[in-house]
């Protein structure tokens, strides 16, 4: 079949890599993709909202399967968009309806969604312009820290922990009076600080069955210990020594099955990726955060574990046999380092030719996953603040990290940067 991939970033990079070894797949298209992914098949240069020359393409190039990385599209309603095309219903859409990317795009909905389930998450209250005296109320009489979340999509950066009460008043005031974030900050989640271990769990679910495809543990700041600013994820590694037996069937009882069964019964269609965002306090789960599609970088961990066909499973949760499927797992350990553009998270420049990447995916353990790219004439430049995920294999831990960083030492940019303890606390 013909399959056309949404993204741009490491995770698409992965998702083609990936697909691409599957029988199924005949011809790979990737819009927009990256220098990367013209490996596995064809890049066109359409943005991932534009549904219109989305459905050109499937048109165009007979498309048989939809495969959306990025949650804009997804919260944008791009699988109501193809269910209501004459010409585009027979295509498989790996995705939820935009009532159910909700679970994703509105903190408030998800918040909502927990407590008609009883899943377990941090106590919350939501506020908006009309409530806003209430709110600061709440927030003096809340212990600390506090953590205030923007209800909308706001690119990972609409969530404040705030260590102090002037602080979170501040943050309040400037997410809903000076509508920081937009639309996306006119209502505000306010909740409990949850102290623990975070850890990412990945589903595909046909709206009725799941089946787990992975779990990950990312490292989302830029300096090495976990300081400094917040990025889109520095790191990741899989499996995670935590992730034991007793752990995961608390999260499968108390959140997953919960979560699909949710879905059903309030009749939110959803085919597609669930990822689950928990924290491991002392051994108990709670769900941080929904989101309606593969993180990046786990992806760059996750798809090189799974040795499951993909586009096997997507056909399966299109025809109701998800759960028949048997998955399998490469069980050594996986990790992925990004190196990133100079100044990011901030200001950085991009067109920085990137060197030594022909032979550096030489070794079968190492895979160089293309994010911030782009192809120029005979030359591969920097596109994007985070620029490549360098993913290994290893027998433990630190023989993955190792190995991806020996990989790294042979890549250069000016002003490339990577986080050279990724997996510390596991070493
Ligand atoms: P992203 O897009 O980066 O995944 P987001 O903007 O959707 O994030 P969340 O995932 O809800 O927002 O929160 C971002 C980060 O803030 C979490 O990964 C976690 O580290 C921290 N965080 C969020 N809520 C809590 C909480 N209740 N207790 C402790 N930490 C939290």
């Amino acid at each position: 079949m013909n399959i056309l991939l949404l993204g741009s970033g490491g995770r698409e990079h992965a998702l083609a890599w990936k697909m691409s070894q599957s029988h199924h797949c005949d011809q790979l298209f990737i819009a927009p993709g990256n220098a990367g992914t013209t490996q596995y098949g064809t890049n066109l240069p359409i943005g991932v909202t534009d549904f219109a020359a989305i459905k050109e393409a499937c048109i165009t190039h007979h498309i048989n399967m939809l495969v959306v990385g990025p949650e804009e599209p997804l919260v944008k309603g791009i699988y109501d968009f193809f269910q209501a095309d004459e010409q585009l219903q027979k295509i498989t859409v790996v995705a939820p309806s935009a009532a159910a990317a909700q679970l994703e795009g509105s903190k408030a909905f998800s918040k909502k969604f927990m407590q008609r389930h009883q899943i377990p998450t941090a106590a919350y209250a939501e506020f908006t312009a009309d409530n806003f005296e209430e709110g600061k109320k709440y927030i003096a009489a809340h212990s600390l820290p506090v953590v205030l979340k923007a209800d909308g999509l706001a690119a990972g950066k609409g969530v404040v922990i705030a260590e102090t009460h002037e602080q979170a008043q501040e943050v309040f005031a400037s997410m809903i009076l000076d509508k920081q974030f937009g639309e996306a900050s006119s209502k505000v989640v306010i909740e409990s600080f949850l102290r623990g271990i975070e850890v990412s769990v990945f589903v595909l679910t046909d709206g009725i069955d799941y089946q787990l495809i992975g779990h990950a543990k990312d490292y989302k700041r830029i300096g090495e210990g976990d300081t400094g600013l917040n990025t889109g994820g520095m790191g990741c590694v899989s499996p995670v020594p935590f992730m034991d037996e007793v752990f995961m069937q608390k999260v499968e009882s108390r959140i997953i099955r919960p979560t699909v069964d949710g879905l059903k019964k309030e009749g939110l269609i959803y085919h597609g990726f669930i990822f689950f965002g928990l924290m491991n306090c002392d051994g108990e789960p709670y769900v941080i955060e929904y989101n309606c599609r593969m993180g990046d970088p786990e992806t760059e961990v996750v798809m090189p574990r799974l040795q499951t066909d993909l586009v096997a499973l997507f056909a399966a949760m299109d025809n109701g046999t998800l759960i028949d499927t048997n998955i399998a797992f490469d069980e050594r350990s996986c990790c992925t380092v990004m190196a990133v553009s100079g100044g990011y998270p901030g200001d950085y420049q991009k067109n920085i030719r990137i060197e030594g990447l022909a032979h550096a995916g030489d070794n079968k353990n190492t895979f160089v996953f293309h994010a911030g790219t782009r192809q120029l004439d005979t030359t591969v430049v920097t596109n994007g603040g985070r620029v490549l995920a360098v993913s290994a294999f290893g027998n433990n831990i630190t023989e993955a990290v190792n190995l991806s960083k020996k990989t790294l030492a042979g890549i250069s940019f000016d002003g490339m940067y990577y986080r050279k303890d990724i997996g510390y606390e596991f070493a």
